[in-house]
């Protein structure tokens, strides 16, 4: 369950961060985007950002220069708290930004990418440079494939548009005509036998290479005949892998070509998984707040706060269109107190308390409040589209953020 949360956490907070950065624009040529490779060294990185470093001084502007060199000096200052490079790489988007007025303000982004950076590379241009990453951005669930039939099998892998066969079997079935001197009945035990060998090879490899899987998302199942339901219905399985068969499809074959055929003919049914669960929850939580006495459900971010903190929370649901960040300030005369604003008005807060200026201790994306408060109790998290009338409804009727809960809570 922790690594479902987190996995859906750091989907939304990749993609997050790149809507914020996707529409920054500096003054001047002055935004630095720098990508590392887990193969480089950090002082290697150190050593080519001193070298831009003095080459900077032969920009013109020198305002421009100035900039430059601060964004450089911040990377570099980030970079030392590195070891190493991590195993993705990262990648750092640092440079001045406009603020009100003729001021500026240094903005520093390190992502952890989802997936793998390969090329070094550094970068000053007025805007970010974002493209190694826009492909990352697409949905890059799992799915396992299998397709069989009596006579073989073959294992592969869904990601993306990827089809990766993993492993083929052949059966070792014999076939239906017994030799001459056994007896009927035996023979077909011997069938029998030698056909629950093979399911359970197929099943154990299943196992093995989807079980612990990150991002799997569901298992399909294919083949021409009746051996892929057989397969499934009697429970071959691993009991986790079973919840997550998304269903069985016919295919002409069970060879990489079957596994071709196999995505062919599931297509809808993947595209419509993800929002299909989506719907479910908040139809799930909508007959909850139908019920008379409102069943197990909570809305409204004071109420499912509440209910958060005293581990009541099933699966708490959010829309990923509130826009909201929670903040913590304290004023020069002491009042210290947390809140929830709109974006973009999470600066200059006046007290609420006294009126007076105040510091802002802690500022994040309201999603990862909420992530870390669910994350206490195991609450489960999901983010909710706006594709779905179900996901328009969760943020417009309920404010976007609402829980089916464990218990009732008063
Ligand atoms: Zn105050």
């Amino acid at each position: 369950m922790d690594e479902v949360v987190s996995a859906e956490r750091a989907r939304y907070d990749f993609k997050k961060a790149m809507q914020e950065i996707v529409d920054i624009r500096g003054r001047g040529t002055e935004l630095i985007s720098l990508y590392i490779p887990q193969s480089k060294q950090i002082f290697e990185v150190m050593a080519y950002l001193r070298d831009e470093y003095s080459q900077s001084s032969n920009i013109k502007s020198k305002g421009t220069m100035k900039n430059v060199q601060g964004a450089i000096d911040s990377i570099m200052s980030r970079l030392k708290t590195f070891k190493s490079v991590p195993p993705n790489g990262i990648a750092i988007f640092c440079g001045e930004v406009p603020r009100a007025g003729d001021q500026t303000r240094m903005v520093q982004f390190v992502i952890n990418p989802p997936e793998m950076i390969t090329a070094f590379l550094y970068r000053c241009d007025s805007q970010f440079y974002l493209d190694p990453l826009k492909g990352m951005l697409l949905d890059k669930k799992s799915y396992g494939l299998i397709v069989i039939d009596r006579n073989e099998c073959t294992l592969g892998l869904l990601t993306g548009s990827r089809i990766e066969p993993l492993k083929h079997f052949d059966s070792l079935i014999m076939g239906k005509h017994r030799q001459g001197g056994q007896s009927s009945v035996r023979f077909e035990r011997l069938i029998e036998i030698a056909a629950h060998e093979y399911y359970k090879k197929v099943s154990d490899s299943v196992t093995d290479l989807f079980l612990d899987r990150p991002g799997m998302e569901g298992i399909l199942v294919g083949g021409p005949g009746y051996t892929k339901d057989f397969f499934v219905k009697e429970g071959y399985l691993h009991h986790e892998l079973q919840k997550i068969v998304i269903d069985t499809f016919d295919t002409g074959y069970t060879d990489e070509y079957g596994l071709k055929e196999l995505v062919e003919n599931a297509k809808d049914a993947i595209l419509d998984i993800g929002l299909v669960k989506e719907k479910d929850l908040v139809q799930k939580l909508f007959s909850e707040i139908r019920k008379q006495d409102g069943g197990l459900s909570s809305y409204g971010e004071e109420e499912v706060r509440s209910a958060l903190s005293m581990g009541a929370v099933d699966t708490l649901l959010i829309s990923d269109g509130l826009g909201k960040r929670r903040i913590e300030v304290e004023c020069d005369n002491g009042h210290r107190y947390e809140a929830t604003v709109p974006e973009g008005r999470d600066e200059d807060i006046a007290c609420r308390e006294c009126g007076e200026n105040t510091t802002i201790l802690k500022n994040e994306d309201i999603v990862d409040d909420m992530f870390e408060n669910a994350e206490m109790f195991n609450s489960r998290v999901e983010i909710i589209s706006m594709d779905s009338e179900e996901g328009q409804m969760l943020l417009n009727a309920f404010g976007g953020i609402a829980a089916i809960l464990r218990y009732k809570v008063a």
